[in-house]
C-alpha cells in the first residue's frame, strides 16, 4: 500500500505522526517514506511493505494529512502508477528535466574513441543546441577481440571536453560497480564539468547486483536498457531493483528485442511499448533506433530505417532519444554500421522535430475533443 500525504505534510509533521502511531497495529508491516522532488512540487510518499490486507484503507484515506491511499496492484511499486494518476513528478539532473513530458536527444558515437572524434561530436551537438550525449567508455562487446572501450582512462578528457562545450549529461554504460566509482571519481577529480547517467545495457538487464549497485547512489540519474530477451514485465520487475535500493531517478528505454522475426533488423522495434511504460510507470521512456534497427538502409522513400524507427518512438510521445553518430562512421571503432554522419545527425533532428510536433497535435487535438465530449454531456 502506498499513501501519498497532502502537499506540504512531510515525514516531520503531526500529521505523519499520527499516521505511524495508528501503524503499530500492525507490526509486521514496514514503514519507508520516500520524499520526491518535481519542477513543481514536493510529493511525500508512505510505502507499507508487508502484510498489508488487513489494513483497512478507508481508515487511513480519512486521516488528516494522507491525499490518497492506494492499494499496490504490481510488484513494481516505486515505479509503478497503479492504475490512479499518480504525478510522474520526474527529475532534474545537473539543470536538464526529464519527465513523461520532457524530450531530449542523447547523440554521439557508441563507444569513445580518440579525442579529436570526441571534439568534434561535442562542439556538433553544441552547435545544435544540444547539451545531452551518448558515448561508452566501458563496451559489452559479443567478441572478446573486438574493442572493449578506453576505460578509465578516457573519463579526465571526456569529461574536460565535455566541459568544454557546455555538455551537461553523458549517457554511459558501466557494467560493473568499480566502473560508478571511477566515473565519480574522475567527475570530482574534474571539478564536475558535465553530469553522467548511468546506463545499464541490456546484457546487464538482470544483473540484479548491478542493478542494486547503480540504485543505491543518488549521485547519478540510471538509464536502465530493456532486456532483449526480457519481457516487458521482467524487464520493469528488473528496473524496480534500481528504485527500491534508493535511486527513483531512472529513465526507462526500448531499443528493440531479439528474434528471428527482426530480420534484416539487428532486434525487433518495439516502439509501440512507449505509450505502455508511460502507463504503468511513472518513468520518462527513452527508444534507441540505433540498436533497434542496426544498419543504415534506406527506404524506397530515401529515408533510413533508423529514422522511420526514431519516427514511431517520437509520434508516440517517446521523452528521449539514444542515437549514434560519429565524424567519419567508417572509421569508428564500434558500431560504425549504424552510426549516422553530422550531415545525417541534421537530417534527423530535422525529422525528430516534424515527429514531435506531430505528437503535440495529435495529444492536443484529442483532449481539445474530449472536452468537448465532456461539455456536451
Ligand atoms: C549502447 O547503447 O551502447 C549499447 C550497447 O546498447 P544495448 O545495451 O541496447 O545493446
Ligand atoms: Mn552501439
Amino acid at each position: 500500500m502506498i499513501l501519498i500525504l497532502q502537499p506540504n505534510i512531510d515525514s516531520s509533521s503531526q500529521e505523519f505522526q499520527r499516521i505511524r502511531e495508528y501503524l503499530r497495529q500492525f507490526p509486521d508491516v514496514k514503514v519507508k517514506v520516500l520524499e520526491l522532488q518535481g519542477e513543481t512540487r514536493g510529493v511525500s510518499e508512505v510505502h507499507l511493505i508487508g502484510p498489508t490486507h488487513n489494513i483497512p484503507i478507508e481508515v487511513l484515506q480519512s486521516m488528516p494529512g494522507v491525499e490518497m491511499a492506494i492499494r499496490v496492484s504490481t510488484k513494481y511499486r516505486q515505479i509503478g502508477r497503479h492504475d490512479i494518476h499518480l504525478v510522474p513528478v520526474g527529475f532534474t539532473y545537473n539543470g536538464v528535466h526529464f519527465d513523461q513530458d520532457s524530450f531530449h536527444v542523447f547523440a554521439g558515437p557508441c563507444a569513445v574513441d580518440t579525442p579529436e572524434y570526441v571534439e568534434a561530436t561535442f562542439k556538433f551537438l553544441k552547435e545544435h543546441g544540444l547539451v545531452t550525449a551518448r558515448m561508452g567508455a566501458y563496451k559489452p562487446r559479443t567478441s572478446p577481440y573486438d574493442f572493449q572501450g578506453h576505460g578509465a582512462k578516457c573519463l579526465p578528457w571526456v569529461f574536460e571536453l565535455a566541459g568544454k562545450y557546455g555538455i551537461k549529461v553523458i549517457a554511459m554504460e558501466v557494467l560493473k560497480e568499480q566502473h560508478i566509482d571511477e566515473i565519480q571519481e574522475e567527475l570530482e577529480k574534474a571539478g564536475r564539468p558535465t553530469g553522467v547517467m548511468l546506463q545499464i545495457g541490456t546484457r546487464n538487464a538482470q544483473n540484479f547486483e548491478l542493478l542494486k549497485a547503480v540504485g543505491s547512489q543518488t549521485d547519478h540519474p540510471v538509464l536502465y536498457k530493456r532486456g532483449m530477451g526480457l519481457t516487458l514485465e521482467e524487464s520493469l520487475n528488473a528496473c524496480e531493483y534500481i528504485a527500491s535500493a534508493g535511486n527513483r531517478n531512472i529513465v526507462f528505454c526500448l531499443r528493440g528485442v531479439k528474434s528471428q522475426m527482426a530480420a534484416p533488423h539487428r532486434n525487433l522495434v518495439d516502439f509501440a511499448h512507449v505509450p505502455v511504460v508511460k502507463r504503468l510507470t511513472r518513468l520518462p521512456v527513452c527508444v534507441d533506433p540505433s540498436h533497434s534497427v542496426g544498419s543504415k538502409a534506406h527506404g524506397p522513400d530515401g529515408l533510413m530505417e533508423i529514422f522511420h524507427a526514431s519516427a514511431q518512438g517520437v509520434v508516440v510521445g517517446a521523452n528521449m532519444m539514444l542515437v549514434e553518430c560519429h565524424p567519419e562512421p567508417e572509421a569508428a571503432w564500434c558500431d560504425g554500421q549504424q552510426s549516422l554522419t553530422f550531415k545525417e545527425m541534421e537530417q534527423l533532428l530535422a525529422d525528430i522535430a516534424v515527429m514531435r510536433e506531430a505528437y503535440e497535435k495529435r495529444v492536443e487535438t484529442f483532449s481539445r475533443s474530449m472536452v468537448e465530449d465532456m461539455t456536451k454531456e
